[in-house]
C-alpha cells in the first residue's frame, strides 16, 4: 500500500504516519509547515518507506508512481490559527481537496477526507448524529473553517458519485494528545502549559459550554477502520464523553498538582454552546469506540507538555 498523507507534519497526520507506517504501508508525507512541524515526523525520516515533502497542497498536486491512498489532513485546525489564517484555511479546503481528489482520481486510490464537527457549527441537535445538517454562520470568523470543510465534503461526494471515487468522510471531534503545540491555542493545550507553567487558566466565557475529547490513539483507529470499510457517508469519530470546559480546566489542574488558578476571559464570536459526538454509526459498521480514558489520556499528553515546556523554557 502507499499512502499519501497530506498535513502528514501536523498533530493527527503525524499520528496518522506512524499508524500506517506500522501496517506496512509505504507514505508520502506531504505539508507545507504552516502549522505542522518537522519535528513531529523528523523520528521517521530515516524509514525506507517514508519520505516527506514540504509543499503546499493547495497548489496543483504531482506524486510520481503508484498511489493506493489519499488521505487529506491538511489544514489549520485550531480556531486562532484559521483565524490567523483565513484565506490559507479556505484554500486548503477548497483548492487543497480539489487537487488531492484529482490525484485520489488519476491514481484510482482510495480517497478519505479528514472533516471536522465544526460541519455542525453552534449545533441545535444535541448529540450530534451525521443527519444533522448544521448551524454554521457563513460570514463569521470560524466560517472560514467551516464552510470550507463543507465544501470539502460536498465536492468528495461529487468526486464519488460522478467521477466514481472511492472516497470517504471522517468527522473529527475535539482530539488532543502528544505533539499538540504549545501555541496551538486551544482549550486543552492552553490550560496544561499555563498549569505547568504556574500561570492562570484562561477560561473564554463562563465556561459552561461543552465539549468532548478524544484521545489520538482511538481517532487514527477509526480513521483506519473508516478507510478499509465500504462506507461513502459522513462518519463521526469521537470520544462522547462530554464535560463543560471549567471541568476540564478543573480536571488539567488537579492531574498536574498545579496552583494556577482560573481566569476568565471573553467568549470567542460564534463559540459553539455544546459539541457531542453521536457515535451509533461508528460502533455499527466499524465495530469502533474509543478506548483510552480521559484520565489516561491527559496524564500522557502532560508527560507530553512536561517534556517539551522543559526544553523549550530551559
Ligand atoms: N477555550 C477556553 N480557553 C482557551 C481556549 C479555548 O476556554 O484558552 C474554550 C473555547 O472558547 C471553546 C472551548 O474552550 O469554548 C474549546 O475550544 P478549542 O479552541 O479547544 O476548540 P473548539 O472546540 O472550539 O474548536
Amino acid at each position: 500500500m502507499r499512502t499519501v498523507i497530506t498535513g502528514g507534519a501536523g498533530f493527527v497526520g503525524s499520528h496518522m504516519c506512524d499508524y500506517l507506517l506500522e501496517k506496512g504501508h509505504e507514505i508520502v508525507c506531504i505539508d507545507n509547515l504552516l502549522t505542522g512541524n518537522a519535528e513531529n515526523v523528523v523520528h521517521l525520516l530515516g524509514n525506507k518507506r517514508f519520505s516527506f515533502v514540504n509543499y503546499n497542497v493547495s497548489s496543483y498536486i504531482y506524486v510520481s508512481g503508484n498511489v493506493d491512498n489519499v488521505l487529506h489532513f491538511a489544514s489549520p485546525a485550531s480556531p486562532s490559527d484559521y483565524l490567523e489564517y483565513p484565506i490559507e484555511t479556505l484554500k486548503v479546503g477548497s483548492l487543497g481537496t480539489l487537487h488531492s481528489l484529482g490525484l485520489a482520481k488519476a491514481k484510482k486510490a482510495t480517497f478519505l477526507l479528514a472533516s471536522t464537527s465544526e460541519v455542525y457549527g453552534d449545533p441545535q441537535i444535541h448529540p450530534q448524529s451525521e443527519d444533522y445538517w448544521g448551524n454554521v454562520n457563513p460570514i463569521g470568523p470560524r466560517g472560514v473553517y467551516d464552510e470550507a470543510k463543507r465544501f470539502a465534503e460536498a465536492i468528495t461526494m461529487a468526486y464519488h458519485r460522478s467521477h466514481q471515487v472511492n472516497t470517504k468522510i471522517v468527522r473529527v471531534f475535539n482530539t488532543y494528545g502528544p505533539r499538540m503545540r504549545i501555541k496551538d491555542g486551544r482549550a486543552l493545550p492552553n490550560f496544561m502549559c499555563q498549569a505547568i507553567r504556574g500561570e492562570d487558566l484562561t477560561i473564554y466565557g463562563d465556561g459552561l459550554q461543552t465539549r468532548s475529547f478524544c484521545y489520538v490513539s482511538d481517532l487514527v483507529e477509526g480513521v483506519y477502520r473508516l478507510l478499509i470499510s465500504d462506507e461513502h457517508e459522513p462518519v463521526n469519530i469521537g470520544n462522547p464523553e462530554e464535560i463543560t470546559v471549567l471541568q476540564l480546566a478543573k480536571e488539567i489542574l488537579a492531574l498536574t498538582g498545579s496552583k494556577s488558578k482560573i481566569g476568565y476571559c471573553p467568549l470567542p464570536v460564534d463559540d459553539p454552546k455544546v459539541r457531542q459526538p453521536d457515535i451509533t454509526k461508528a460502533k455499527k459498521i466499524l465495530g469502533w469506540e474509543p478506548k483510552v480514558s480521559r484520565k489516561d489520556g491527559l496524564m500522557n499528553t502532560i508527560r507530553y507538555f512536561n517534556k517539551i515546556l522543559q526544553k523549550n523554557d530551559a
